[in-house]
């Protein structure tokens, strides 16, 4: 983006870009798109754009739904056409996010034409339609050599005010190829009337793939003679794609997405929005659906000062020792805006509770000195016992405000000098940007992961009502144990307590489960 659109003057219009946001997996937006959204002042978005691309936004940008759900208030076309402009009037960036890409069938023709003659700037980024990444999700490939020469998109969603049918039947069935159609999964039932009166074959391989590239695809395969009455019968509903030809045939081999092991299952992530895409990436690879929620933000401590203080005397210290990745974050955020180099940190060693947290540092080029084979504070405690001690030795103690005291009290009560260094602070996630609690609430869960006691505590505290079957997955055993002191049963503990130990035994448990079924 240009860097001159941030100088908003108040007689200069802002931009428009038309922004395609693919058809629903994350990565399937495409790094122009990512860019745009990183720096929109307003985001107008609409049903079929992964909400969880809000997640990229910055806190300030007005973040606007113009929906189109049914039984949902929803912008009116004239609405959204008057809300791009006139936001664009006040100087702003405005990115209109539109699922798939924004000039198929997405009536984005229509706003580009209205931002024009509003002598507006606007600029289109062509997204990932549904009708290419759709079959392929389901394992079926658009062409094949062999198979057809052409392929052909067409809409099974009429403008209403239309008398005649728009959709020439009678050239579909002559052309054949592969035909993939968009809307229109509830008018099944007369589209494959139509094709059949006009001489298409009833056996005709068809494949409807709803949900597509997310992580609850669901793919059901027939014929033109049977498929709308497959759908009825499966409550099979928008949104889809609907594949008509012989290449329908491949996915019988080349069906990738779909068995994968956590294909299917919808699994809540809490931790903040900083800290989830680690383990929501993982659970996508494997095919979950994930739903992130976080319900902490991380903030600057109470008093950011005397950290700092802390932080640039470093090197009078023995030990240094971190408890958590955003203490690490904190600490080396502040201590390289005071230093330019990373000698100034001297003899200090270093101490790191836990593999994320040892891992941080190591992001930082630092050693790690003393890691706990247990990544619990008590075990810290050991390690430093068997090296001989720590009496009359300086440590800070680098942590969240108001996190357990069991470590310095024990730390103190072996003679070490201790300093505590409060690097920051976990505050309640008040918005709701991704939609992700309404989600949760209208679609249930199969699985919610606690990364540690906090989630569980502001989980909790959000007071959403607890989905119907939906299991809890926790890190560790003191993770665990502050959920069964709430009352929750823990169905899934990690044996290994980090975010790799916890995806594979979550993996394993479904493995499992899907072998007893
Ligand atoms: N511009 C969009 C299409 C908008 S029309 C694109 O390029 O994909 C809306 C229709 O797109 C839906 O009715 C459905 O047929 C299709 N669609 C969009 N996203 C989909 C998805 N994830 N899975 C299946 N169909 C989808």
């Amino acid at each position: 983006m240009e860097s001159t659109s941030k100088s908003k003057g108040k007689d200069k219009n802002g931009k428009v870009y038309l922004v395609g946001a693919g058809p629903g997996d994350l990565g399937l937006v495409t790094l122009h798109a990512k860019e745009c959204i990183e720096s929109a002042d307003v985001i107008v978005y609409d049903h079929l754009a992964n909400p969880e691309i809000l997640g990229w936004a910055r806190d300030e940008t007005e973040i606007i739904y113009a929906g189109k759900e049914p039984g949902e208030q929803s912008l009116s076309q004239h609405e959204i056409n008057s809300l791009l402009i006139d936001k664009a009037r006040e100087g702003k960036e405005v990115v209109r996010l539109k699922g798939g890409d924004p000039f198929v069938f997405g009536r984005g023709a229509e706003e580009a034409a209205a931002i024009v003659d509003a002598g507006i700037e606007f600029e289109v980024v062509p997204g990932i339609t549904s009708a290419i990444a759709g079959p392929a999700y389901a394992g079926i490939p658009v062409t094949h050599r062999a198979e057809n020469s052409h392929v052909i998109f067409f809409t099974g969603h009429e403008d209403p005010s239309k008398t005649e049918s728009a959709i020439d039947y009678a050239a579909l069935a002559k052309l054949g190829g592969t035909q993939v159609m968009l809307m229109g999964v509830e008018r099944l039932g007369s589209i494959t009337r139509e094709m059949l009166n006009h001489g298409v074959r009833e056996d005709l391989p068809v494949a409807l793939v709803r949900w597509a590239t997310t992580g609850r695809q669901e793919t059901l395969t027939g014929t033109v003679g049977d498929i709308a009455e497959r759908a009825i019968a499966g409550g099979f509903e928008a949104p889809a794609v609907a594949v008509f030809g012989n290449v329908v045939a491949l996915r019988e081999n080349l069906n990738w997405y779909e068995n994968r092991s956590l294909s299917g299952k919808r699994i809540v992530v809490t931790r903040t929005r900083k800290q989830a895409s680690a383990l929501s990436n993982k659970l996508r690879a494997l095919g979950a659906q994930v739903v992130e929620l976080p319900t902490i933000r991380i903030e600057p401590p109470t008093d950011l000062r005397e950290f700092a203080e802390l932080v640039q005397d470093a090197h009078i210290y023995d030990w240094i020792v971190f408890t958590s990745a955003n203490g690490v974050e904190a600490f080396f955020e502040i201590f390289f805006k005071l230093y330019d180099d990373a000698r100034e940190i001297g003899g200090a060693r270093i101490a790191a509770i836990g593999p994320a947290t040892a891992q941080r540092v190591k992001d930082f080029h630092f050693h790690v000195d003393l890691q706990p084979e247990e990544f619990v504070a008590e075990a810290i405690v050991k390690e430093f016992r068997k090296q001989g001690g720590i009496e009359n030795l300086r440590i800070l103690l680098v942590r969240a405000e108001k996190a357990r005291d069991v470590l310095p009290k024990e730390l103190s009560a072996l003679g070490a000098i201790l300093d505590e260094g409060l690097a920051y602070r976990t505050a309640p996630e008040t918005r709701d940007t991704t939609g992700a609690r309404r989600q949760l609430a209208n679609e249930g869960a199969d699985l919610i992961t606690f990364t540690s006691s906090s989630t569980v505590e502001n989980f909790l505290e959000l007071g959403l009502p607890w989905p119907k079957g939906m299991q809890v997955a926790s890190i560790g055993p003191i993770t665990s144990k502050t959920a069964r002191d709430h009352g929750l049963k823990i169905d899934i503990e990690a044996r290994r307590h980090d975010i790799d130990g916890l995806v594979e035994t979550i993996r394993d448990f479904f493995s499992k489960k899907g072998a007893n079924e």
